[in-house]
C-alpha cells in the first residue's frame, strides 16, 4: 500500500502503531518482544534452554519483558546474542544471563564497545539524549524514536551490560544452541559489527538493524561516522538472498512471507543506492551538500518515496546526501569561504550588525517566523541569542522556543523533531543533558583499564598543565599488565609497555585495576590508595617514594573537566 504524504506528526502518531507493546510469536518457539525498549528482543525456545537475541538498553527494560518471557518459557538462557554494539540491544544483557550463558556477537562489536564508552562519551550521551527524546514525554512533545517507542535509557536507568564470551570475525559462525541450528553472518550496515542470524531449519532471518519500516540511518545525529552505503548493500543482497520465509528485524514488526520479504528488502537497499549514486552524480559536478539539498536535487522517485519501509521517520535523504559527500570528500564542501569560518560569535556579530543593529534583526527574525520561514528565523536567532546587544534575552528566547516547535511540527524524522524538542527544554533551562555520577562509575568499571588509560589524554588540559614532561609507568598487579604513561609536547601518550629505555619519574604498583578505576571516578583518592597500601610508588631511582602522590595527584588534575 503506498503512503500518504500528510502532516508530518500525523504520520508519526501513525507510526506508532509499529511499537504497541505486544509479543509476536513469529512460528512455534521463536518470539519477537516489541515496544519494551527502543529496539526488539527475541526469544528463541531451545531443547534444553533459550536464546535471546538482543537485551534492549537498560536493566529495566530488559526486566520488563523477561517478565513476559518467562510467562512463555523459564528454561535457562543458555545462550545471547548482540547483533551489533548499539546501547538498545546490549544493555539488558545481566537480566537474562546466569553464570553459564555464552554472550556470542561480532569480534569488532567489544573493540567498538570500548571505544564509545570511552573516548566521545560524553557529548555521545547528550547527543543521542536529544536524538532519541530521552528527556521528553508526550506533553514535551515526543511522539516515538523512529525505530522504537522509547530509548528507555535516562539517568536513572541502570546498565546491565556484558562483554561478549564468544566472538569471531570471519564471515560467518554455525552455531548449535539447545537443538538450535543458527548461522551468525557478519553483515556490516548500519554498524561494522552488525550481524544477522539465519535459522535455516525454520527459514527465519533476524534481520538485526539493517532493514527495519523507516527510512535507513546512513548517518545519526547523535554523532556517527557515516555508514558505508556500499556495505550495508552488499549485506542487504546477502540478507535477500537467503530468500528467508520469515524476516524478524530488531526494531519493528516481523514479517512474514518469501516474496514480500525479498521485494522489501530489495526496495530498502535500492533506495540506499539510489541516493548513494545520485549524490555521487551531483558531487562530481561541483555542488556542496547545501545545493543538493536545498535545491532538491536527489529525492526519492514516487514509488519508493510510497513504500512503507522507506518512510523518513528515522534516516532521511538530505542527511544521506551529507553523509555521503561527507564520506567520500570529508568535511570541505568545496565553497571558498568554508574553508576558514569566523567564530560563530564573530559571525552573530557582523550579521547583527549588517542587519542594522539586534533590535532590527530581531524584528527580522518576528517577520520571517509570521512568513513561516523558520529556517531563516532560526539562524537569526542562534545569532542574536550569541550577540543579543540590547534585546532582551527572555524575548529572543521565547522566539527560539517557538521556532523549534515549527521546525519540529515540520520534521518527518523523529530523530530531527526529537532534537528540536530537546533543544527546546535545554534553551527554556528545564533540563541539563549529563550522565549521573553512577551511570559514569557504570561505564569505567565495564570498561577496560587500557581504555580507562587511554582516555586520559583527550581529557588532558594542555593549557592548564605547568609540567611539560613527565613519565609514570603503571603496574596493576592484579593482571600483571604494564601501561607507561608520557607527558610530553602538549600530549599524553599511552603506550601498554614499559620502554626500559626510560627511567620514570614516577613507578606506580596498584593491587588491581578496580582502584585505579575508583581513582578515576573520584570513588578514592590517591591518599587513601596510598594509606590503604593499595598503591605503592618509586622515584626514578627505583626507592619507596610515597611523597610522589602529590605529583600524581596533580597529574590526575590535568585531567580534571
Ligand atoms: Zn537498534
Amino acid at each position: 500500500m503506498p503512503v500518504d504524504h500528510s502532516d508530518p506528526v500525523e504520520c508519526l502518531l501513525k507510526h506508532n502503531e509499529e511499537f504497541t507493546r505486544q509479543i509476536i510469536t513469529v512460528l512455534p518457539g521463536i518470539h519477537c518482544a516489541i515496544g519494551y525498549g527502543l529496539a526488539n528482543s527475541i526469544l528463541i525456545e531451545g531443547n534444553d534452554g533459550n536464546i535471546i537475541v538482543d537485551t534492549l538498553e537498560s536493566r529495566e527494560s530488559a526486566e520488563d519483558v523477561k517478565k513476559d518471557f518467562d510467562k512463555i518459557s523459564s528454561k535457562p538462557v543458555v545462550a545471547i546474542i548482540y547483533t551489533h554494539n548499539h546501547s538498545d540491544h546490549v544493555f539488558g544483557a545481566e537480566v537474562f544471563a546466569n553464570e553459564t550463558t555464552k554472550v556470542y556477537s561480532h569480534a569488532k562489536t567489544l573493540e567498538i564497545l570500548d571505544k564509545t564508552m570511552n573516548l566521545v562519551q560524553p557529548i555521545t550521551f547528550q547527543r543521542a539524549a536529544r536524538q532519541f527524546g530521552v528527556y521528553l514525554n508526550k506533553e514535551t512533545g515526543h511522539i516515538n524514536s523512529g525505530i522504537g517507542s522509547l530509548l528507555n535509557y535516562n539517568q536513572t536507568n541502570r546498565r546491565a551490560y556484558l562483554p561478549p564470551t564468544d566472538t569471531f570475525s570471519g564471515r560467518s559462525l554455525e552455531l548449535d544452541v539447545a537443538g538450535r541450528k543458527l548461522i551468525l553472518y557478519h553483515a556490516p550496515g548500519e554498524t561494522d559489527d552488525q550481524i544477522v542470524v539465519h535459522m535455516p531449519n525454520e527459514n527465519v532471518l533476524l534481520a538485526a538493524d539493517n532493514i527495519y519500516k523507516a527510512f535507513p540511518n546512513i548517518y545519526a545525529i547523535r554523532g556517527t561516522t557515516t555508514r558505508d552505503p556500499i556495505q550495508w548493500i552488499a549485506s542487504l543482497d546477502l540478507m535477500r538472498n537467503l530468500r528467508a520465509e520469515y524476516l524478524i528485524p530488531s526494531h519493528t514488526k516481523p514479517m512474514v512471507g518469501k516474496d514480500e520479504i525479498y521485494q522489501t528488502i530489495t526496495v530498502y537497499r535500492d533506495a540506499v543506492q539510489f541516493v548513494h549514486d545520485q549524490t555521487i552524480r551531483c558531487i562530481n559536478k561541483g555542488l556542496t551538500p547545501d545545493e543538493i539539498i536545498g535545491n532538491q536535487l536527489v529525492q526519492l522517485p514516487k514509488k519508493l518515496n510510497q513504500h512503507p519501509y522507506l518512510q523518513q521517520f528515522y534516516g532521511n535523504v538530505p542527511w544521506t546526501i551529507r553523509a555521503v559527500f561527507d564520506r567520500y570528500l570529508g568535511w570541505f564542501s568545496g565553497k571558498t569561504s568554508d574553508l576558514h569560518k569566523d567564530a560563530p560569535k564573530t559571525h552573530a556579530e557582523n550579521l547583527v550588525k549588517f542587519g542594522g543593529g539586534a533590535k532590527e534583526v530581531f524584528a527580522k527574525a518576528q517577520s520571517a517566523f509570521q512568513e513561516e520561514k523558520y529556517r531563516w528565523t532560526l539562524e537569526l536567532v542562534e545569532a542574536l541569542s550569541l550577540y543579543p546587544e540590547d534585546v532582551n534575552p527572555s524575548e529572543i528566547n521565547e522566539l527560539h522556543c517557538s521556532t523549534l516547535e515549527k521546525l519540529a511540527a515540520f520534521e518527518t524524522s523523529a530523530n530531527g523533531r526529537n532534537w528540536y524538542m530537546t533543544k527546546r527544554l535545554e534553551i527554556q533551562g528545564l533540563i541539563h543533558i549529563k550522565p549521573s555520577e553512577k551511570q559514569i562509575i557504570e561505564t569505567v568499571s565495564k570498561s577496560s583499564i587500557k581504555k580507562c588509560l587511554q582516555v586520559l589524554p583527550v581529557n588532558f588540559n594542555y593549557q592548564k598543565a605547568e609540567i611539560e614532561n613527565l613519565v609514570i609507568f603503571f603496574h596493576f598487579n592484579d593482571t600483571n599488565e604494564k601501561y607507561s604513561v608520557e607527558l610530553r609536547n602538549s600530549i599524553v601518550d599511552v603506550q601498554d609497555c614499559w620502554n626500559e629505555q626510560i627511567k620514570p619519574d614516577l613507578a606506580i604498583e596498584i593491587k588491581t585495576e578496580r582502584i585505579w578505576k575508583e581513582i578515576l571516578v573520584r570513588a578514592k583518592t590517591p591518599m587513601d590508595a596510598l594509606d590503604n597500601k593499595d598503591i605503592s610508588i618509586k622515584n626514578q631511582q627505583g626507592d619507596d617514594y610515597p611523597e610522589g602522590i602529590l605529583q600524581l595527584v596533580q597529574f590526575l588534575l590535568l585531567f580534571a573537566p
